[in-house]
C-alpha cells in the first residue's frame, strides 16, 4: 500500500481526506497532539483547503469530518455543522506567505513547548539532524491561541522556516507533503526531548563549532 502521506499535483480529494486521517492518527499516537487538541491542513491545486474540524480528536476523525474552505477561509463544504479549526487563519497564512506548502501541521508536543515555558529555545547547535535538516527553528511571541495573533505571530519567520515553535503553545510544522510536515514535527519533538534530558542532567556539550557550517552546507545542497 502506497504511504498515503506523500502526494503529488494529481493526487485526488479523496486520498487527500484519507491522508489528513492518517497523519492525525499518526500524530496523535506518538503523543504530538492530545485530547481534541491540534489541527492539519492541505491545499489543493485550486488553492482551496482540505482542514481538520474545530472539536473532534485527530487520532479519531474520518475523512467526512474534514472540512473544504477557499483561501480566504469560507466554508465551501462541511458534514454535520462542523466548523473548520479556530487556528483557520494561522494555516492560511502559512499558505500565503508559501507557496510551495501543500500541508500544515499544528500541534502541541510536550517537550518542545515545555521549553518555552522554561524561556528556551531549540538550540540548533547541539544535534547534527537539527543542523542537517530543519536549520534553526526559532520561537514565536506569545500569541492568544485560536485568534489572529498567531498569524501576525508566524508572519515575519514561517518564509524562512518549515518548522517553527508557538511560544507557550505548540509547534507549527509546513511541507510540500504531509509526510514532510509530520517528520518535521517529530524531528522537533524528538530533538527537543534530548534537549531537556541533556539540560536536567546538567551539561549540554555543543558540536564541534567546525562542525555547524559543514553541516549547514550539507543541508543547502551546496
Ligand atoms: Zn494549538
Amino acid at each position: 500500500m502506497n504511504n498515503l502521506l506523500r502526494f503529488n499535483a494529481n493526487t485526488t480529494v479523496k486520498h487527500l481526506r484519507a491522508a489528513l486521517v492518517e497523519a492525525g492518527r499518526i500524530a496523535y499516537t506518538r503523543g504530538l497532539l492530545t485530547s481534541n487538541d491540534g489541527n492539519l491542513s492541505v491545499r489543493l491545486g485550486s488553492g482551496d483547503i482540505l482542514i481538520t474540524p474545530s472539536g473532534l480528536c485527530k487520532g479519531r476523525l474520518a475523512p467526512d469530518d474534514i472540512l473544504l474552505i477557499n483561501a480566504a477561509g469560507d466554508v465551501l463544504h462541511a458534514a454535520g455543522g462542523l466548523k473548520p479549526t479556530s487556528e483557520t487563519p494561522m494555516h492560511i497564512e502559512v499558505y500565503r506567505r508559501r507557496p510551495d506548502a501543500r500541508a500544515v501541521i499544528h500541534a502541541h508536543p510536550p517537550y518542545a513547548v515545555a521549553l518555552t515555558l522554561a524561556g528556551k529555545n531549540l538550540r540548533a547547535d547541539i544535534l547534527p539532524e537539527i543542523a542537517l535538516t530543519l536549520g534553526d527553528v526559532p520561537t514565536t511571541d506569545f500569541a492568544l491561541p485560536c485568534s489572529e495573533e498567531n498569524a501576525a505571530a508566524i508572519r515575519a519567520l514561517i518564509p524562512d522556516h518549515d518548522a517553527l515553535i508557538l511560544r507557550q503553545h505548540g509547534v507549527l510544522a509546513v511541507g510540500a507533503t504531509l509526510d514532510h510536515a509530520l517528520i518535521a514535527l517529530e524531528r522537533v519533538e524528538s530533538c527537543a526531548q534530548v534537549q531537556v534530558l541533556a539540560e536536567m542532567m546538567g551539561q549540554v556539550t555543543p558540536l564541534p563549532a567546525a562542525m555547524l557550517p559543514q553541516l549547514h552546507a550539507m543541508r543547502r545542497g551546496s
